[in-house]
């Protein structure tokens, strides 16, 4: 199998909602035929906000194998991975660490916001560090391709960045370089505003439409999504400029009907109640296949163990691999691990005999 490699993932901090559905899910959805498709649950990655509630990241790493089940995410091709079983990562991370400066993390657009959005006053070393560990994310299994929404970018530049330093020091056995630099790829709308009107549908910020919302949540949902507050009358003329439910419209609807759309809103010939709930209907609609498989994929709730453990080996194994070209690039290759590996078993074995 010679496919080009896919790395993209999820925090495990809640469900997935529109916003992963346009920013990255629907390329993940549509190029897993494509390419070697791995789609990692960062649990680990969800503790630099979430340390504090463990219980509840453990909880959403099912709900997130899950959403992808239920998104289309094919466990036949694709290969669903939980970040903290695969030690490669974790270890790449503290080599990375060594070749990323503080300024460079204290000066990324997404931590900044990030941490305002989140009130914090002072970060601590794995939140202001997180885009190294997403960097290891990506080359542990050197990916080439990640499919991420915009807010990712600057971490995917940083891991380019990381990974070219990495490749200028180190070099492998033949002289050729060990890891891969890796491409962004947006999706079709690279950012979706909440429901609130702020610049981003988050898990973490309440603002969000769940891709396992039932219909009648998401027809709550969107009656409440903040319009053009200068209407205040149906018959007042509207500016979609400004209105939440029109950026999903744009989004979910095709390029006809939008037109028509505004023209009405402009000229107050079709009020917001009514623009509400048939958006909330081709919404409920969009995401009736997905309703679909969740609930045939909850019956067998085996089976979801069965995936991510499957592909969490998988996982391990490429990280293994590529560990040992670092290693060896890196000289931290002391002596030959078999040797080592065989030791320990037999030390475990008959502790008596090797004292
Ligand atoms: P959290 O608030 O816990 O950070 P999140 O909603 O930001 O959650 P992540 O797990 O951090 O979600 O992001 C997963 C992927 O989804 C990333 O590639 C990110 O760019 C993309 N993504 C998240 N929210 C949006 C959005 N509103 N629009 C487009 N892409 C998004
Ligand atoms: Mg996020």
């Amino acid at each position: 199998m010679n496919r080009h490699r896919i790395l993209t993932g999820d925090r495990a901090t809640g469900s997935l909602h529109l916003g992963h559905y346009t920013g990255s899910l629907a390329n993940r959805v549509k190029l897993q035929y494509e390419y070697d498709t791995l789609v990692l649950i960062a649990d680990v990655q969800a503790l630099t906000t979430h340390f504090d509630r463990p219980a509840g990241v453990a909880a959403a790493v099912r709900a997130l194998a899950l959403d992808y089940l239920a998104a289309g995410i094919d466990p036949e091709v694709a290969t669903i991975v939980v970040q903290s079983l695969v030690p490669a990562i974790a270890e790449l991370t503290v080599f990375f660490s060594m070749l990323v400066t503080v300024n460079a993390l204290r000066h990324n657009p997404t931590i900044k916001t990030e941490a305002a959005e989140r009130g914090y006053s002072e970060l601590t070393y794995g939140f202001l560090g997180y885009p190294v560990s997403q960097a290891a994310d990506i080359a542990f299994c050197r990916a080439e391709l990640v499919p991420v929404g915009e807010d990712q970018l600057p971490h995917v530049e940083l891991a380019r960045k990381v990974i070219r330093r990495f490749n200028e020091l180190y070099r492998g056995r033949d002289g050729q370089p060990v890891l891969v630099e890796p491409r962004a790829l947006l999706g079709p709308v690279p950012r979706l505003v909440g429901l609130d009107g702020r610049a981003k549908m988050s898990k973490s910020l309440g603002n969000s439409i769940d891709l396992a919302d039932p219909p009648e949540v998401i027809r709550e949902k969107v009656a409440r999504a903040v319009t053009d507050p200068a209407r205040v009358r149906a018959t007042d003329p509207g500016h979609p400029e400004v209105c939440v439910v029109f950026t999903y419209r744009r989004a979910f609807r095709p390029a006809a009907e939008l037109n028509e759309t505004e023209q009405a809103c402009r000229a107050g010939r079709v009020g917001c109640v009514e623009c509400k709930r048939s958006l909330a209907e081709a919404l409920v609609e969009l995401l009736a296949p997905a309703r679909e498989r969740r609930a045939r994929y909850q019956a067998k709730p085996g089976f979801i163990t069965d995936v991510m453990v499957a592909g969490t080996a998988r996982a391990r194994r490429l990280g293994e691999e590529t560990m040992a070209a670092v290693r060896e690039a890196m000289s931290l290759d002391h002596f030959p691990r078999p040797a080592f590996e065989q030791e320990f078993v037999l030390r475990r074995q008959m502790p008596s005999l090797l004292g």
